[in-house]
């Protein structure tokens, strides 16, 4: 099988609740969403997407996705799809960083592969994991009244893990987590995640005072190391998110035990490879993890869960099934969530079928033709 053309199609997924505020005053009404199609000279197609979080929560942006796409693609013309370790190997040639860029051609071979082999993603990343596995609920920054409101609402959807976008500022932070708590149930998950919003003092504040709250810390601040100050000082569970942007920070953080969970975003790190290559790492070594992306529609959901539902159920502290927060559905297949759960297709590949009516033309095509 040979890569005989890779197109990009744009697509605006709008959100239902309206928009989506975190830390630093960030907001998101429409995401941009990038949807790459890997053509082979089989008549095949396999299917990625990648959706930047808007320009301000990692380095990565939307059109910077599509334009390193068209210089990414022409080195991958006429090699194997299915060579995904060489695939990977000649875009980090080729092209040095942004991850986020590859992360969709990689994802759209893995679901060529698991076309050709005739077995689901999840198959090919260690099997379905019992019938399904739950997902957290995102609950935007709003006042601690309304976020504490959200939680039974999301609970009557069938949510038992809520995680707050905190992050801004400490007293009201501390006035929201604590609102929050008043609302949970035996068996919730809370999350209070600043998205590095917090300074290092804030933090370990606000860590200070919710000690008594049954509660995770993520991500509170900027940098690495300011995270492992606010870790030493605090007796709460803690997550990393966007420090654990690579193997090697993973392998770092373990070393220094500066986290009991790693949020494992795939674009993030460069696609379904490293995602796998990370997720095994971590079950290896008694790291849970949450399994997601930085945002996307129903092919990104689907990528989400082949790797979640392969995942040991002990080591996936949570998923997220970003198709069900937005308005426009673009792809038949995808999965759907059921109460607070959602399952891994059992067709091969990714199981989704693109809708090209909805996809429209592309917007990029760098063919051998
Ligand atoms: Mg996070």
């Amino acid at each position: 099988m040979k890569i005989t053309a890779i197109r990009a199609y744009q697509v605006d997924l709008p959100l239902l609740e309206g928009s989506y505020k975190w830390s630093g005053g960030n907001s998101v009404s429409v995401f941009d969403s990038t949807v790459v199609e890997v053509v082979t000279d089989t008549g095949r197609s396999g299917w990625g997407e990648v959706c930047p979080l808007g320009p301000a929560y990692l380095p990565a942006y939307a059109r910077g996705a599509r334009t390193g796409i068209a210089e990414l693609a022409p080195y991958l013309l006429g090699m194997d799809p299915l060579a995904l370790g060489e695939v990977n190997r000649r875009m980090d040639a080729a092209m040095r960083g942004h991850p986020y860029v590859k992360s969709p051609i990689d994802m759209a071979c893995w679901d060529l592969l698991g076309q050709e082999a005739g077995l689901s993603v999840a198959t090919l990343m260690g099997g379905h994991v019992g019938e399904r596995f739950a997902l957290y609920r995102a609950i935007s920054q709003e006042s601690p009244e309304a976020m504490a409101g959200r939680i039974a609402q999301y609970r009557a959807e069938g949510y038992r893990k809520f995680q707050l976008k905190v992050g801004g500022d400490p007293d009201t932070d501390i006035d929201r987590i604590r609102a929050a708590a008043t609302k949970l149930q035996r068996g919730d998950v809370l999350i209070a995640d600043a998205n590095t919003g917090w300074t290092q003092h804030a933090a370990v504040r606000v860590a200070d005072a919710v000690r008594d709250v049954d509660v995770y810390i993520e991500q509170p601040c900027y940098s690495y190391e300011e995270c492992l100050a606010v870790r030493r000082h605090t007796n709460r569970p803690f997550v990393l998110d966007e420090v654990i942007d690579s193997l090697d920070a993973v392998v770092r953080g373990i070393a220094d035990q500066a986290m009991d969970v790693i949020n494992l975003k795939i674009s993030k790190v460069g696609g379904l490879t490293r995602a796998r290559q990370i997720r095994d790492l971590c079950v290896s070594l008694g790291i849970a993890m949450t399994i997601e992306d930085t945002w996307g529609g129903d092919i990104t959901t689907a990528a989400i869960a082949h790797l979640a539902h392969s995942t040991p159920e002990r080591f996936l502290f949570s998923a997220t099934d970003f198709n069900s927060y937005g308005s426009v559905s673009f792809a038949d297949g995808a999965p759907q969530r059921v109460d607070g759960f959602l399952a891994a297709s059992h067709e091969p590949g990714l199981g989704v079928r693109p809708r090209l009516d909805v996809l429209g033309k592309p917007v990029l095509e760098v063919t051998t033709a």
